[in-house]
């Protein structure tokens, strides 16, 4: 058996008071005819990134409603996970080489996860494409059972297509497959039953509840930010497509103006992502040495609380992304009550309304310009933070997520009896 991930404990009725008594009472309802499905949820990692995030809240959740949930991971190597980030590199539209050592690569640890992958579940959830292939090897051996779903996070709209057709046929084998945008399904994914049903946030997580002013004084410092000028808050995993040198271009050109700014860039280095550190080093090489950039990460210290103090710190939120799947940061912001300026990209553009509850992005230059105007502007932020928090409370939340996924399950359980 795979290893699988521990997840505290988890109530639905404790999400009345975010998400509503009839969102809880919809989501009971949708699970009922599902109570006692047993469900496996495979990734390639139990931290770092949107999908362990997710996954956080929605196994406890899925398993409160009685649906029995465990989230298993992927046993990748070093040289898998440089091989599958370059995967999500092509698949997000960077040209990556495909050779046939990277294909062998990957194959290898399918093959030996594919052999640990167990066989009683009802229904298995795979995210994304590093474990994407291990139906094939399981149908191959014949030893498929239950019924697959692929669940794919990542922006699909213009993939570099050498990597993108050595997937497309993996894909097509699932029952059914879950996007976050209609505009991410490819045109050949003629296979499987297609969903689409955005992400969410936990409303109860330490990441996005209310925390006292005296709490963020004592996490900015901890960290030497100054609480009196004005802070702008990117957090990201350190990766091109979050363009965190972007983000060091805007804020030096904001800050000619505002001269006492500081920006904070926290940003976890993932298991599955080995670019990290790379990045992380170009990035401190483009912060020159300024003491008003913060570059923080999880070796620092940096957890869920020290994230969503440096959200609340914010004046505004960046998301300066060139792709974006969803990008949970954007709704995270939103929920407390932020402005965000995001890039003009995938799902960033799903949940930012411009000019409504933020600003959509083309460059450097307009993320400056929209930056600035909102810190001349506390009205401006107020009107637009109040809004995107309702947003968010309609939209974004975990529970309408979960509700989405078990209409889906509940479609496809009664196929497969029939
Ligand atoms: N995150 C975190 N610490 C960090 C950086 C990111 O906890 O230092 C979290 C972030 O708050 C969010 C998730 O990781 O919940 C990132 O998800 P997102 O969808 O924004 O991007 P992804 O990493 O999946 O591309």
């Amino acid at each position: 058996m795979l290893p699988t991930v521990p997840v505290p404990d988890k109530h639905v009725a404790d999400y009345a008071e975010t998400a509503g008594e009839e969102a809880v009472q919809r989501l009971v309802e949708a699970a009922r005819p599902l109570r006692g499905l047993r469900l496996l949820q495979l990734n390639s990692t139990a931290f770092g990134g949107g999908v362990a995030e997710l996954l956080a809240t929605h196994v406890p959740l899925l398993n409160d409603l009685g649906i029995e949930t465990t989230w298993a991971v992927l046993q990748g190597s070093d040289d898998y996970f440089a091989v599958t980030k370059a995967v999500h590199n092509a698949l997000q539209g960077h040209p990556v080489e495909w050779t046939p050592q990277m294909a062998a690569t990957y194959w290898e640890r399918i093959v030996a996860n594919a052999a640990e992958v167990p066989g009683d579940y009802d229904l298995y959830l795979v995210h994304d494409p590093q474990p994407a292939a291990v139906l094939r090897v399981l149908e191959e051996e014949g030893r498929r059972a239950g019924t697959w779903v692929w669940r794919c996070h990542i922006d699909l709209s213009s993939p570099h297509e050498p990597v993108w057709s050595f997937f497309e046929p993996l894909v097509n084998r699932y029952d059914a497959a879950i996007f976050t945008l209609p505009e991410f399904v490819r045109p050949g994914i003629t296979g499987p039953r297609l969903a689409v049903i955005p992400p969410s946030i936990d409303p109860l997580s330490v990441k996005n509840r209310p925390i006292s002013e005296e709490t963020m004084h004592e996490v900015l410092a901890a960290f030497g930010i100054d609480p009196e000028r004005p802070i702008i808050t990117q957090v990201s995993r350190f990766d091109p497509w979050k363009d965190p040198l972007g983000v060091i271009d805007a804020y030096r050109l904001v800050r000619r103006n505002v001269p006492g700014l500081q920006l904070i860039m926290a940003g976890s280095l993932a298991t599955d992502d080995p670019e990290g550190l790379a990045y992380l080093d170009r990035t401190e090489e483009h912060r020159a040495g300024d003491p008003d950039i913060h570059l923080l990460t999880n070796l620092q210290g940096v957890g869920d609380l020290e994230i969503n103090a440096f959200q609340q710190a914010a004046a505004v939120i960046v998301q300066k992304s060139l792709r974006e799947g969803f990008g949970l940061v954007v709704a995270e912001g939103m929920w407390k009550r932020k402005p965000v300026v995001g890039g003009n990209v995938g799902g960033i553009r799903l949940q930012i309304e411009d000019g409504v509850t933020g600003f959509l992005v083309e460059d450097v230059e307009g993320c400056a310009r929209r930056v600035a105007q909102l810190l001349a502007d506390p009205d401006l932020r107020a009107r637009m933070g109040e809004a995107a928090r309702e947003r968010v409370r309609q939209r974004f939340l975990s529970l309408r997520e979960i509700e989405d996924h078990l209409r889906l399950f509940s479609t496809l359980i009664g196929e497969a009896r029939n």
